[in-house]
């Protein structure tokens, strides 16, 4: 393991100072890192009795620290951020990433579809060695206070179990996450707080979510949580190959996260979003029309289905959801490549993967600083910008978590300066 920051040297030669950097999730923490790696005495306030609880929860399926494509594919992904996330990601791109990771003991490995993993998978191995490196570098962790806002002469205020505190600091770090999953602490209570303060802030909109639709009673008690593997999946222009889960009340997992804004978009200005499925993606409509042409006999059309055209009983039971299969082999082949369902919405933000919306761009400066509050800076997913799954929302929340840290640095030097 490489030397801990206390011991790396120092790139700025101001004097230590005493600094805040409130929420203790991927980008506060990266902050904090960065911010004691240059000599400042860091304390990480948290509302939650311990840190980091998304990211604990995030590698519960794998950990998907970021992904392996070309950046400028890797940075096409990101939307609202006007350039500026991009830019961040450009001072700390995934490779920067791996490369942490593996300091911290984790070495990553690069999956199937280009995601990057660590080879733990877990997230908690990869948050123990963090932590250590952060007490080693006399960073303190002060639990169970959550954030309200600032006091008339500037203080930073917190309710803890004892009642409500005071903090001075010289600059503070908000790094309070979006508004998915509340009750892993980022539950988008500062949005008044910050409103009440001047700053315009995009409202919170789930992302990464799963969409609505109304099955019938015997396809949700046979097929909730079944894969539909190897699909596509197509909202207006946009097409997506991958895997959805059969829910209760509709479909989860990586393609439906990947269309979710534009299916939220038409809901904006209609009641339903028409969706089309291809459950043979790989199998143009002729060839499957040529298959389904053989005799079934006396099977059974899910046996004869499961035959020739490779259906799974779930896509089957989709295929049966959207109305009698025609007993024509072209028509069965159109219906198979272009399946209709009828999405009445998303899912509520307390089960979206990640919240659009947040502190516009406008209101911070070239160093990730409100403009209307000097000494105030902003990182991770409370910013406004939006990507789908697959390792982006990690890598902009850690990459945006160094920039703010740099973004102080700047701002404490140019401080510094006689006048
Ligand atoms: C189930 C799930 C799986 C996911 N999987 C992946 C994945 O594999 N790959 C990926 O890239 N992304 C994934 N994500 C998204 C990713 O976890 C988030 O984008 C990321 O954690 C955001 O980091 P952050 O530091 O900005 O905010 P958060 O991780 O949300 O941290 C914010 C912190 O601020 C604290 N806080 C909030 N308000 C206050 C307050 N008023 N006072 C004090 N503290 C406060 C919270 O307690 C929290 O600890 C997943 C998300 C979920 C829900």
């Amino acid at each position: 393991m490489a030397d801990p920051p206390k011991q790396r040297a120092r790139l700025s030669s101001i004097s230590p100072r005493s600094l805040a950097v409130i929420g203790a999730g991927p980008a506060g923490l990266m902050a904090a890192e960065r911010l004691a790696a240059e000599g400042h005495a860091v304390t990480v306030y948290d509302a939650m009795p311990s840190p980091a609880r998304k990211f604990l929860m995030a590698g519960r399926g794998g950990l998907n620290l970021t992904h392996s494509e070309p950046l400028d594919r890797f940075l096409a992904r990101y939307s609202g951020a006007d350039g500026r996330v991009e830019q961040a990601i450009r001072a700390f791109p995934p490779e920067a990433l791996r490369a942490w990771a593996e300091d911290l003991g984790q070495p990553t490995f690069i999956g199937s579809s280009g995601r990057v993993f660590p080879m733990a998978m877990k997230a908690s191995p990869l948050l123990r060695a963090w932590l250590q490196r952060l007490e080693g570098a006399s960073v303190v962790l002060a639990l169970r206070h959550r954030w309200q806002g600032w006091t008339s002469d500037g203080h930073l205020l917190f309710e803890t179990p004892a009642g409500r505190v005071t903090r001075s600091c010289e600059a503070a770090v908000l790094a309070l996450g979006g508004g998915s999953w509340p009750r892993l602490g980022s539950d988008g209570r500062w949005v008044p707080i910050l409103e009440a303060s001047g700053v315009d802030i995009a409202a919170l909109t789930p992302s990464n979510v799963g969409v609505r639709l109304s099955w019938s009673d015997l396809f949700a008690d046979k097929f909730e949580g079944h894969p539909l593997k190897r699909i596509a999946m197509t909202v207006g222009a946009v097409t997506r190959r991958g895997e959805a889960v059969v829910t209760r009340g509709g479909l989860e997992g990586g393609i439906v996260y990947a269309l979710s804004a534009a299916i939220r978009q038409m809901l904006d200005a209609q009641d339903e979003a028409k969706v089309t499925v291809d459950l043979r993606p790989d199998l143009d409509e002729a060839e499957l029309g040529k298959r389904l042409e053989r005799p079934r006999g006396s099977q059974s059309l899910s046996t004869f289905l499961r035959k020739t055209a490779g259906l799974a009983p779930v896509a089957v039971g989709l295929l049966r959801e959207s109305g009698k299969p025609p007993a024509d082999p072209h028509d069965l082949a159109r219906r198979i490549k272009a399946l209709p369902l009828h999405v009445h919405g998303v899912m509520p933000i307390d089960r979206a993967i990640s919240s659009a919306g947040g502190v516009r761009f406008t209101e911070i400066d070239g160093r990730y600083m409100l403009r209307s509050r000097p000494g105030t800076f902003i990182c991770g997913e409370m910013l406004d910008w939006d990507a789908p799954t697959g390792g982006y929302l990690l890598q902009a929340s850690f990459a945006t978590g160094a920039a703010a840290a740099s973004g102080v640095c700047s701002w404490l030097a140019e401080d510094a300066k006689p006048n």
